[in-house]
C-alpha cells in the first residue's frame, strides 16, 4: 500500500466529526503527496478528482450538503458507488409507478 495516499475510504460520511477527522487528514496530505486534478462529472454525480503523486491513484471527493453524505473514495470505488446509487434510485421509481398503476387498477374496479 502507499504511504503517501489516504489510510482509508469513506463510503460516506456518517457524521459532521467524521468529516472533520477527514478534512485533517486531507489536510496534511493536500499539496505534499496529493494534489488536486480537475471537477470530475460521472452520470448525475459531480465530484473533486485527486490523484496521489506518489502511485498515482485517484481519489473522488464529493462534500456532505444537508441530506448528501458525501463521499471520499478510489476512483474505481466511486464508479461502482455511483452505479449502485444509481440502480437504487431507478428501482425506487418503477416501485412508485407499479404502485400507482395498482391503485388505479383497484379504483377502476371499485367503481364497476
Ligand atoms: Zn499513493
Amino acid at each position: 500500500m502507499c504511504k503517501a495516499c489516504f489510510d482509508r475510504e469513506y463510503n460516506e460520511f456518517d457524521s459532521y466529526s467524521e468529516f472533520e477527522e477527514f478534512n485533517k487528514e486531507f489536510d496534511s496530505k493536500i499539496a505534499k503527496s496529493v494534489h488536486f486534478v480537475e471537477n470530475g462529472k460521472y452520470r448525475s454525480d459531480s465530484h473533486a478528482v485527486y490523484k496521489c503523486s506518489n502511485c498515482n491513484q485517484l481519489w473522488w471527493l464529493s462534500d456532505p450538503d444537508n441530506h448528501w453524505r458525501g463521499y471520499f473514495l478510489k476512483e474505481h470505488n466511486a464508479k461502482r458507488k455511483i452505479d449502485n446509487d444509481e440502480r437504487k434510485g431507478n428501482a425506487m421509481k418503477y416501485g412508485c409507478l407499479v404502485i400507482v398503476f395498482l391503485i388505479i387498477i383497484g379504483l377502476i374496479k371499485s367503481f364497476n
